[in-house]
């Protein structure tokens, strides 16, 4: 099938590109000229795992095509997806200028029936929205289907090629038919293609991210009461997580959600809501858990300190949102590294995958490691801030020997309480036991 997907961010780029590997032809389209000439060039503009050898053997297959070219992208195309940022407007609710803006230039180009796609996560009431930009610039019947994104960062590839579930939300026959038959190969093994109405499909994405930021801010509340009566929040979660229906997975404490995805979708929804004449209170309870949580690692530090930051100098493990990308927005190392700075002291960070990305927005306010270890040197404390593999067994006594204080805080619980005894640091963790 002839596909054209705009936007070539985490979502399109990595939908062009398994959209072709199962025999597509697929063209992408962006506004931002140096991506695309780098993307043209064989280079990928971002770090997701899986993703650089499909992205070159598609090339190399003459499937996968890249262009600033809207017209010529989607020419051809039946399908054309909507892979655009909703970002937060300044209300909170999801600004759906791209999308809108896209779809009306889409319009104006179309010459037969095209089904448009919203891939990107918008609020209920979007695919009308998209119609009503589209229909007075055009006489070309075209059908709106909404098919949200449930692809996580660091396995999108992965969650792309096997989904637990695809939804698409269409009344459109035509439309779904080519929907199902473009999905076809990725559920083979008969995980469900969900059709239902726009609506519902638009909904269910803001759900799905709303309920996972509910599960981190309840377990991080919990880890909260484990602190303040003496229990360890990783025996609770193991306890509670053995029961199906709560389920094992997503119950980590730790410093709040970030990313791209959870904070702007809890307040989108949350934000629609409010549109609605409804007060939907576990979100904005969940939204100022978030916020307190965020603080708490950078809390923990300024206690054992006696409030007296300046002239210490930290180093920080991890900046990524998570492991295993490069993307850093809403990271809860840029609220942290502010703090310190704010508070007078220094850092030097580094992380695998993120730290072009930090570098861009944090500068030379901080400085940057070359591995783990020499960020380690003349460092007062180790802060842990994201859980990348490599940070889980590092060497202690590597670790003992570069700090100039054998302290750690860690805002992702990845060493034993026992081996911290062991090896003799002053260890302070999330809902746990403080050590040393
Ligand atoms: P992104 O910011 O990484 O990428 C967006 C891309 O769109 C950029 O490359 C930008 O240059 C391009 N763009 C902007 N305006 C354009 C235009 N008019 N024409 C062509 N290209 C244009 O965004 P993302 O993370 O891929 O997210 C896209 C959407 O998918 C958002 O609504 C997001 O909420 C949703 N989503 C994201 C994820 C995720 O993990 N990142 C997961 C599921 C859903």
């Amino acid at each position: 099938m002839k596909i054209a997907v705009v936007g070539t961010g985490y979502v399109g780029l990595v939908t062009g590109t398994c959209l072709a590997e199962t025999g597509n032809d697929v063209v992408c389209v962006d506004i931002n000229v140096q991506k695309v000439e780098k993307m043209k060039a064989g280079e990928l503009p971002i770090y997701e795992p899986g993703l650089e050898q499909i992205f070159h053997r598609n090339i190399s297959q003459g499937r996968l095509h890249f262009t600033t070219n809207l017209a010529e992208a989607i020419a051809e195309a039946k399908i054309i997806f909507l892979a655009l940022p909703t970002p937060p407007g300044g209300d909170g609710a999801a600004d759906l200028s791209y999308v809108l803006g896209a779809a009306k230039d889409i319009a104006k180009l179309i010459t037969d029936y095209k089904v448009i796609v919203t891939k990107s996560t918008v609020p209920v009431g979007t695919a009308d929205k998209v119609r009503a930009v589209m229909s007075p610039e055009t006489t070309v019947e075209f059908a709106v289907v909404s098919n949200p994104e449930f692809l996580r960062e660091g396995v999108a590839v992965e969650d792309f090629m096997k989904p637990d579930r695809v939804v698409v939300g269409t009344t459109d026959e035509r439309a779904r038919k080519l929907m199902g038959e473009l999905y076809g190969p990725y559920v083979r093994q008969g995980n469900p293609v969900i059709f239902m109405d726009e609506r519902s499909s638009e909904l269910t994405k803001y759900a799905a991210n709303s309920f996972l930021a509910t599960k981190i801010s309840f377990m991080n509340e919990i880890a909260n009461m484990c602190e303040l009566v003496g229990a360890d929040v990783d025996m609770v979660r193991r306890g509670i997580g053995a029961d199906e229906r709560i389920g094992k997975r997503f119950l980590f404490a730790g410093i709040g959600y970030g990313g791209s995805c959870f904070p702007k979708d809890v307040q989108a929804l949350a934000k629609s809501a409010e549109e609605h004449q409804y007060d939907f209170k576990i979100l904005n309870s969940v939204m100022s858990v978030n916020e307190i949580q965020k603080k708490v690692l950078v809390e923990k530090v300024k206690k054992y300190y006696n409030g007296e930051l300046k002239g210490k100098h930290f180093a920080l493990w991890g900046l990524a949102f998570k492991p295993e990308t490069d993307d850093i927005r809403e990271a809860p190392a840029l609220y942290i590294i502010d703090e310190l700075i704010e508070a007078g002291a220094t850092v030097t960070a580094f992380d695998p995958e993120a730290m072009p990305n930090i570098k861009a927005v944090v500068g030379d306010k901080i400085t940057y490691g070359t591995n783990a270890y020499d960020t380690l040197e003349n460092a007062d404390a180790l802060l842990i801030l994201t859980e990348w593999s490599l940070f889980r067994t590092p060497d202690f006594d590597k670790l003992s020997a570069t700090l100039n204080s054998k302290v750690i805080f860690d805002g992702r619980n990845l060493y034993d309480l026992d081996k911290m005894i062991d090896c003799g640091f002053y260890y302070n963790s999330i809902g746990r036991k403080v050590v040393g």
